[in-house]
């Protein structure tokens, strides 16, 4: 990318030129066939993108929207979930489903770790409708077994949710073949696009659970959307961010000619550089080795992130992210996900290179 200023943050992610171009064309009516033509081919290319058979939902609507709708749409008050938290945002999770009246079991991880499956196959019981967790935890840069956990989900009768905000797109997830229930992932990290839009894929079991759920909702029902959604050309029930769609349906099929596996594959490869750089750098991980993740790194800064992302930015031109929460000076985040390459991966090694001298 032929950039000044380039984002190495989890996200928002530099958004292609093709994207860009796409975005500032005119208006289309979201009522004609050329909107539904856009919209079906745009929902092909997610399905491949989450590895799954089943309809791809799409809302206006950043990534916690996604949490929010998943959680209104699967339960009912009173029902009882098990959620797994690594970080800020599986802690969000948590505290959203405590805001419905549902009652939240939470099996908090010492942050930096992902969870070991031992520990759910002890927590989980009979109890709970779900077991609710993040695949990749931007707070920190770690990641969660996503498939193993899967695994040891199959035939269970919970709900197996997995926000995939920060890794669909970047890190292999593959909804069906690793038992997944629902499955929200947002346009603005992996994907290449502006923030604005949420998408969750809803397996069979999942549309189950939505029958009998009493949760009031209206713009973020999943059964109004999904009825719009099997017309012989799709539609949303209301007026969709059509931009944003055609947008991402341009980053969707730069995704598909590379190949999601090839993608993926970039990811892990431009992670593991940038780590090598950091080690070389004589830097600390925050994450342990077992759990670090391809899209974002974080490196111990202590009482020092924010004075290293300001430097960064200002003489570097590049856009790094602190600390979230408690850990808000004590560690950069540094995201390598979505329109990336090596030249942005030494870029970025050689600026902080400077920039710790500088402290
Ligand atoms: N979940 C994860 C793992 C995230 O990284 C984020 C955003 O960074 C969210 C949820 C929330 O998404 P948003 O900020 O788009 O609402």
């Amino acid at each position: 990318m032929n950039i000044d200023k380039i984002l190495m943050t989890p996200g928002p992610t530099n958004v292609p030129t093709r994207v860009l171009n796409k975005m500032a064309e005119n208006m289309i009516h979201h009522r004609t066939d050329e909107f539904g033509n856009i919209f079906k081919e745009f929902n092909e290319r997610l399905k491949y993108v989450f590895k799954t058979d089943n309809t791809v939902l799409t809302f206006p609507s950043s990534g916690t929207g996604g949490l929010e709708a998943s959680i209104v749409n699967m339960f009912s008050r009173k029902d009882k979930v098990l959620v797994v938290s690594i970080g800020v945002f599986g802690d969000r999770f948590a505290e959203i489903a405590r805001m419905y009246d549902i009652e939240v079991d939470k099996l908090d991880v010492p942050w930096g770790k992902g969870v070991e499956l031992k520990e759910i196959e002890s927590r989980l019981t009979d109890e709970h409708k779900a077991l609710i967790i993040t695949h990749n935890e931007t707070s920190t840069g770690a990641n969660n077994d996503i498939q193993k956990i899967g695994n040891f989900m199959k035939n269970k009768k919970q709900l197996y949710i997995v926000d995939a905000v920060s890794s669909l797109g970047a890190i292999e997830v593959r909804m069906d073949d690793w038992n997944i229930d629902v499955l929200v992932s947002g346009s603005q990290k992996a994907l290449m696009s502006p923030p604005g839009l949420s998408f969750i894929a809803v397996s069979e079991k999942g549309w189950e659970f939505n029958k009998r759920s009493d949760i009031p909702k209206y713009y973020f029902d999943f059964k109004k959307a999904k009825d719009r959604m099997d017309n012989e050309l799709p539609q949303t029930p209301y007026t969709p961010a059509v931009s944003l769609i055609t947008g991402t349906n341009e980053a969707l099929k730069m995704i598909q000619e590379e190949g999601i596996d090839n993608v993926c594959k970039r990811h892990e490869r431009l992670a593991c550089m940038f780590r090598e750089g950091i080690k070389d750098m004589g830097l600390e991980f925050f994450v342990d080795e077992k759990y670090q993740s391809n899209t974002v790194t974080s490196i111990k800064m202590e009482n020092k992130a924010v004075d290293i992302k300001r430097i960064m930015e200002e003489e570097f031109n590049i856009v790094i992210a602190a600390g979230q929460g408690k850990l808000k000076n004590e560690i950069i985040r540094i995201g390598h996900l979505g329109c990336v390459d090596e030249e942005m991966i030494n870029r970025t090694l050689g600026a902080l290179k400077q920039a710790v001298k500088k402290i």
